[in-house]
Formats: C-alpha cells, structure tokens, sequence
C-alpha cells in the first residue's frame, strides 16, 4: 500500500510543479531583455548632474555664479564664466564635474539660483579609470543638442575669452571714468552755485 502511496503523492507533486511552470509559460515576459532591451527611468533618478536645455534659449542657463561648486561637499566642480560683449550676464566657458567623487547629495542643483542643473537619466556609465568619469558640462551639453536636432552651444576658445575679459575690463574703466567725470561735473556745479547763494543771502 506504501508503495502505491508514494507514487501517488510523487505524481501530485510532478502535478503541482507542472502547473507553475504552465501558468508562468502563458503569462507575459517580465525580464528585461538587457542590453538589447532597455526600461525607462523613473523622473526621480539621479544620474549625474548635467545641464538643463532652456527650451526658450536652446542652450545652457549657466551664468557662472560658482554658488554650486562652493557649496559641493565633495568640492569637484570647477568651473569659470565670462561676459561677453553685448550680453547681460557672465556665462559658463567651462564645467567640469568629476564624478567620481559624487554623491548625488543634489545640493548643486537645489542652490542653482537660474535651475540650470538637473540628474540626467543615464545610467550605463562605465570606464576604466577615475578620469574617465571626469565630465565637461559643456561638451555633453554639445552632445545632447546634436541628438535632439539643436543647435549646437559652442564653446569659446581661450582668444574668444581673452578677448571678451579685456572687452569687459575696457568697458568697465569707461564706466568709472564716465562716473568720476560726471561727479567732477556735479562738484564744480555745486562750487559754482554756492557763492552766488551766499551773494542773494
Ligand atoms: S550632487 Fe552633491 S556631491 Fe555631486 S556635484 Fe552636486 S553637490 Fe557635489
Ligand atoms: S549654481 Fe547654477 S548658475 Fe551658478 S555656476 Fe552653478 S550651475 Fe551655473
């Protein structure tokens, strides 16, 4: 009776077992087919942190107050800005993130007074030395509107800067030259005015 008893149970069990792997063969795939199949990543991600495409201007926001790299526990932004002749504000020539010292605190971006930083969605970030982690800002920001059919933010040559840091220094020495003249002015008029009080009085 034992006998027939456990070719009972060994074949119930076969049943059970059988039965899982029908009901998982007839339901659809879960597993991501990786690499060749990849899955979207959740808006809270934190890939590294990388310019914002402004959708008005097409390029970065950057303006090169450096409130980022001083606050970044890790200190590995580096970065620099000038102002060009005939724009408003200093505007990045250079930023560079090194990533491997990172840790996704998101302060850079929180602090970003013009939300110029976001977290890219890239994960796939490999290498094979820690300055292979090194990013440019600006040539990833170049990389990014190529895709997108954008046009491209080229970055300033070292003339292109020389040449706009003595624009800038030439223009802001005929400012103050301009206000020293014109309070000059306003003092001699002053001088001449008060006598001519004192004649009246
Ligand atoms: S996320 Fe944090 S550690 Fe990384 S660059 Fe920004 S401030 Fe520095
Ligand atoms: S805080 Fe923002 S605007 Fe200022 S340097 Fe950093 S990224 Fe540029």
């Amino acid at each position: 009776m034992s006998y027939f008893k456990e070719i009972a149970v060994g074949f119930w069990s076969l049943i059970g077992g059988m039965a899982v792997t029908i009901r998982y063969f007839v339901k659809p795939i879960v597993t991501v087919q990786y690499p060749r199949e990849k899955i979207p990543m959740s808006p809270r991600y934190r890939g590294y942190p990388q310019f914002v495409i402004d959708p008005e201007t097409q390029t970065h926001k950057c303006i090169a107050c450096e409130m980022c790299a001083r606050i970044c526990p890790s200190q590995l932004i580096t970065l620099a800005g000038t102002k060009f002749p005939g724009e408003k504000q200093k505007r990045a020539t250079r930023y560079v993130h090194e990533h491997q010292f990172c840790s996704l605190c998101g302060l850079c971006v929180e602090v970003c007074p013009t939300t110029a930083l976001e977290f890219s969605p890239v994960y796939r970030l490999v290498g094979f030395s820690r300055e292979d982690f090194v990013l440019d800002h600006l040539i990833l920001l170049q990389a990014r509107q190529q895709a997108a059919g954008l046009p491209v933010t080229k970055v300033p040559t070292e003339e292109e800067i020389s040449a706009a840091i003595a624009a800038e220094a030439a223009a802001k020495e005929a400012r103050e030259k301009e206000a020293k003249a014109k309070a000059e002015a306003k003092k001699a008029a002053e001088a001449q005015a008060a006598p001519a009080k004192e004649d009246k009085e």
